[in-house]
């Protein structure tokens, strides 16, 4: 591939290619990558910045890991991809098996998508037709809390925020869904049933056409990086039991460590019938996701009408995705990832505290690997961005939030240059 100037490329970006929620032409900040290494992110324009970000969740262990790279390397020298319908493959299998093992005990079954809202859509579909093949046909409706976010496909986007979301602009194209109030009491607060009223109430009126509840547990990533108590996801759970009523927890976000255990449903002690991982699953080398379920779901399949389930990507289980995900998951087993992430914690904990004395700032909340700073009002993005950048840190702030969620690797002092740029910037 020959390398265009960075003028060209530029002009180039902003005439023909979307960027996510941004406008087109693109009248935002956009910065060119050239490569990326470890924690560093390199820009064509020659600066080198600390990434605040881990690429959206996704890339824990750094940029240009060796291992993972050997990991495709030899997978590309055998096949980077075969069809999965009738045929398999080692690394399927093989990261299937893993997904099992560490994940809760009664989840046994793993079906591969290529992002996480494909993996969104086919929990909500696995329980339709779940209920479908149990003569219960009319249990097709979700229920869901306030500032989630599941994706950008149609069913994942009617479980979303119905505010951040824009609902109304997709009114016609959008099934409604049940939402219940956003949890309100933090993650170490005391419990109080009140938390869980709104959710019990739709369940009792609604349950009859339900099929499942879904929400991110204890963390709410892109729909608000809200923290709250795990007690709140026990109680659903024992209330979608009550109710029959199915729970998909959608861990796409938090799996793999991110909020100091390996799946944030660790804390509440839970386990959903549905489970949704992605994200940081190929340690950000590419898109892969899967939903799990348990033998209990997958075991009604083989009476129901169609006898199989009704969806199977063109690209799923992709041999290459695969392989590097299971390499990732070794390279996740072979420290003390649980320390690490400790470590990072107590860090955000120390240095983003003083940022409540900064009269923009409303709240700081951190969990695990992931340290939030909530604003009284929107930033703006045009000039908070390049801020960050001549800080020598990435950042991508959205809203009224101002958040970093570092790769595992990060140093000290590399995490300290995040925070310090973020309560600089924002005094
Ligand atoms: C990012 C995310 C998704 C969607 O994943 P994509 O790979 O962007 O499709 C779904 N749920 C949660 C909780 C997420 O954070």
């Amino acid at each position: 591939m020959d390398r265009l100037p960075t003028d060209q490329l530029m002009a180039l970006d902003r005439r023909h290619v979307w960027h996510p929620y941004a406008p087109m032409p693109n009248t935002g900040p956009v910065f060119a990558v050239r490569s990326a290494q470890g924690v560093h992110l390199e820009l064509e324009t020659g600066e080198r910045l600390v990434d605040g970000m881990s690429s959206w969740w996704t890339c824990i262990h750094g940029y240009n890991h060796p291992r993972l790279n050997r990991a495709a390397q030899e997978q590309m020298g055998r096949m980077s991809h075969v069809m999965f319908g009738g045929l398999t493959h080692q690394p399927a299998v093989q990261l299937a098996h893993r997904l099992v093992q560490i994940t809760p005990e009664p989840l046994q079954q793993v079906f591969f998508c290529d992002s996480g809202s494909v993996a969104v859509e086919v929990a909500m579909k696995l329980a339709i037709q779940y209920w479908h093949n149990r003569g219960e046909p009319q249990k097709q409706h979700f229920l869901t809390i306030r500032n989630g976010y599941h994706g950008d496909t149609f069913a994942a986007m009617a479980v979303c925020d119905p505010v951040n979301g824009m609902h109304h602009l997709f009114r016609n194209s959008l099934v409604e869904q049940y939402f219940a109030d956003a949890p309100q009491i933090p993650f170490e607060g005391v419990w109080d049933e009140k938390d869980i009223a709104s959710f019990e109430t739709i369940l009792q009126c609604h349950h009859r056409e339900i099929a499942a509840a879904i929400f991110e547990p204890v963390v709410q990533g892109a729909g608000g990086m809200r923290v709250y108590s795990p007690q709140y996801v026990r109680r659903a759970r024992e209330l979608c039991d009550q109710y029959g009523v199915l729970l998909i927890l959608d861990e796409i976000a938090t799996g793999f460590g991110r909020t100091g255990k390996l799946f944030a449903c660790e804390y509440a002690d839970v386990t959903p019938d549905i489970l949704c991982v992605g994200k940081a699953l190929t340690g950000g080398f590419m898109s892969l996701a899967a939903t799990l379920t348990t033998e209990h779901i997958s075991e009604t399949f083989a009476q129901g009408e169609a006898g199989v389930f009704m969806h199977g990507p063109t690209f799923m289980g992709n041999p290459l995705a695969c392989a590097v995900a299971l390499e990732n998951l070794n390279l996740l087993e072979s420290y003390d990832w649980a320390a690490r992430i400790q470590a990072i914690e107590t860090q955000l904990k120390q240095e983003l505290t003083p940022c409540r004395d900064l009269p923009a700032v409303k709240d700081v909340r951190v969990l695990g690997a992931i340290g939030v700073v909530e604003l009284h009002e929107p930033v703006d993005m045009a000039v908070v961005q390049p801020q960050f950048v001549q800080h020598g840190v990435w950042l991508r702030p959205f809203g009224r939030l101002v958040y970093t969620m570092p790769p595992y690797i990060i140093e000290p002092g590399q995490l300290r240059q995040i925070t310090q740029a973020i309560h600089t910037i924002l005094s």
